[in-house]
């Protein structure tokens, strides 16, 4: 069943209208749920509680719950969050000085199946809806200390935004709308693992977002080994990318998770370099976060960090600018998906 937070504002309106309500207490409620992220209509002092109750009878306010949490001693908190269908998605508060990221999902799993990736390994279980994308952004303003508030959002948890843009869009609407939840667009990226045509959907939406690219490799036959499910080649992806983004002035980040031996050799940072030296953008390395199924099953290792610096400066000096993702959360499964993974088997994480 829909919740409130799946609605848009004309659906709100129509729902609170036909249930006995003014167009300003659509209003209201609107506000008390994205702006106070109220989870109890009882909290929604200034509604009338016949229309409450009206409204309680047909629409939940929530569509997720926090089953779990689970917070490393770097300050990272990964939320666990219970969907009406018992199925579960995770998201991540990174706090990092003055800075608070929040990394959210799409998908319940993810049909990519990248070989390294905890979200891929059960494929997909289904799409998330604007609500559930969105509420988990209230879900984590609801666990940050006093004095601390939500400055970025990075779209890289369960799931691959780009096949699910028709919820992720209203969702991300949501959470830019001034009158809500009112996080810049600037402040939101999201991570696709390259699908031309729908990157050029989501570089036409209004406002415009950033985005980064997980290319991992820049020859073709190599990517393939490590995103099976690759459609789009690499050249065509890298077109897509600075096509829609360049022409707004935005840079377009690429992530490279590296992996010991795979796509961290002299040769691929060599290929970068070729093909992306000449392109406003950002290489972010990632250096890989193991997955213990994963290890046991394909063998895949984190390089060491002295191979993580020799890629680095290889590509600085082909004139990339380049950083490397810090591990975080580290003492407790870091990656994305791992949570879901422990929490389905049964396991503590
Ligand atoms: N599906 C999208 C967004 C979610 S994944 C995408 O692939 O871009 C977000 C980022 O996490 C991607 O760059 C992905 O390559 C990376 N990632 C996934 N599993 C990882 C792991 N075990 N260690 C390090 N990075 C990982
Ligand atoms: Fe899906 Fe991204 Fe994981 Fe690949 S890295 S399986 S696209 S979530």
């Amino acid at each position: 069943m829909a919740a409130l937070t799946d609605l848009d504002d004309q659906a709100l309106l129509t729902l609170v209208q036909e249930h006995g309500g003014q167009p300003f207490q659509a209003r209201q409620i609107a506000h008390w749920r994205w702006r106070h992220g109220v989870t109890d209509w009882s909290a929604m002092r200034n509604v009338p509680a016949s229309l409450r109750e009206r409204l309680a009878a047909v629409v939940p306010l929530c569509a997720t719950t926090v089953a779990r949490t689970d917070a490393a001693s770097d300050g990272t908190e990964k939320l666990l969050l219970g969907l009406q269908d018992g199925d579960t998605v995770e998201c991540v508060i990174i706090p990092d000085g003055e800075r608070t990221t929040l990394c959210i999902s799409t998908q319940v799993g993810c049909p990519v199946g990248c070989v390294f990736c905890a979200s891929g390994l059960g494929g997909v279980r289904r799409n998330l809806t604007s609500g559930e994308i969105a509420e988990q952004v209230l879900q984590a303003k609801l666990r940050l200390p006093e004095g601390r508030s939500l400055t970025n959002l990075v779209v890289m948890g369960m799931g691959e935004p780009m096949l699910n843009l028709d919820q992720l869009l209203p969702a991300l609407q949501r959470i830019h709308d001034p009158a809500g939840i009112g996080l810049g667009a600037r402040r939101i990226t999201v991570s696709t693992s390259g699908y031309p045509r729908q990157m050029e959907r989501f570089a036409a939406a209004d406002p415009s977002y950033n985005l980064a690219v997980s290319l991992h490799a820049a020859d073709d036959t190599l990517r393939r080994q490590l995103v099976p499910s690759a459609t789009a080649t690499v050249a065509e992806i890298v077109t897509a990318a600075h096509r829609y983004f360049g022409r707004k002035g935005r840079e377009v980040t690429y992530e490279v998770v590296l992996l010991e031996g795979q796509n961290d050799r002299p040769q691929d940072a060599a290929a970068m370099v070729e093909l992306l030296g000449q392109l406003p953008c950002t290489v972010n390395l990632i250096p890989w976060n193991p997955v213990p199924e994963i290890v046991a099953a394909r063998g895949l290792r984190r390089p060491a960090v002295g191979r993580v610096d020799a890629f680095a400066e290889a590509l600085r000096r082909g004139g990339l600018k380049v950083t490397v993702r810090r591990q975080r959360g580290a003492d407790r499964s870091a990656a994305c998906g791992q949570l879901r993974l422990r929490h389905r088997d049964g396991a503590p994480a």
